[in-house]
């Protein structure tokens, strides 16, 4: 494998070639790949398809996070997230017809596994959310800023049910760095979400902290 001698940038038509003899990769997470995903949609982690082009190394591109419970919509932007401590509290998950289907309280995993066959039993795009068990002085003080994001969705969480789905929240795998954030290409690092650093590494860098 060769070193990496810089940045083959475009503008507009014009190709410029930038020099350097160190390089980042940063180009954020991989929401943007997802219909519904709680980051920006212009996040589609292109530097992993840089890296795969040159076979640089990458981990575990199938350790993606969903969220079970963001706010549903058709329109394009990332997805509002309706915190799990909603369903701490009471909160119910219903199909169609109002009918509960999962224990709300079980794994993210399994309770998004849950809501995609639902959906598609249903032929929905999205489940419902009910506060109803909750008091409603409760959901104001304990959820003020969820009450208010739902409310500029057109939905008032204190009297309505609202539309949930299943969206991207986290990627966990991506090119692999060492603790250096240094990547298997010379010259070559990535940082941030689009690296996945080894448990070994994140734990050496932990203690060099305490240390
Ligand atoms: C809703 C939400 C809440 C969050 N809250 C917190 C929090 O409270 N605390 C916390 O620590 N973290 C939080 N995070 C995570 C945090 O935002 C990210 O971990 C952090 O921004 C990652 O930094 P980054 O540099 O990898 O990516 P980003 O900050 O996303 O930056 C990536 C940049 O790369 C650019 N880019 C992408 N593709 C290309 C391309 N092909 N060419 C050129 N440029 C490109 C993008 O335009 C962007 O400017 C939150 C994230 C979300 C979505």
């Amino acid at each position: 494998m060769g070193r990496c001698a810089g940045v083959l940038a475009r503008r507009g038509e014009e190709r410029i070639a930038i020099r350097a003899p160190f390089t980042i990769l940063a180009s954020g997470g991989i929401g943007g790949r997802y219909r519904h995903s709680t980051n920006f949609p212009h996040l589609t982690g292109d530097a992993i398809d840089i890296a795969k082009k040159h076979g640089i190394r990458l981990e575990h591109l199938d350790y993606v996070q969903i969220h079970p419970t963001t706010l549903y919509s058709r329109k394009p932007g990332r997805r509002f997230l309706i915190s799990e401590s909603v369903r701490g509290e009471g909160a119910l998950l219903l199909d169609r017809h109002g009918e509960r289907f999962v224990d709300e309280l079980l794994p993210r995993d399994v309770v998004t596994k849950a809501i995609l066959e639902q959906m598609e039993k249903d032929g929905t795009d999205h489940v419902w959310l009910s506060m109803e068990p909750i008091p409603r002085e409760k959901i104001l003080s304990h959820f003020p800023h969820i009450c208010q994001r739902c409310l500029e969705g057109g939905y008032d969480v204190t009297r309505e049910w609202i539309p949930v789905v299943p969206a991207q929240h986290y990627f966990m795998g991506g090119i692999w760095v060492d603790s250096e954030s240094r990547t298997s290409m010379p010259g070559l690092y990535a940082a941030e979400d689009i690296a996945r650093r080894t448990v070994q590494d994140t734990l050496d860098m932990a203690a060099e902290k305490i240390v």
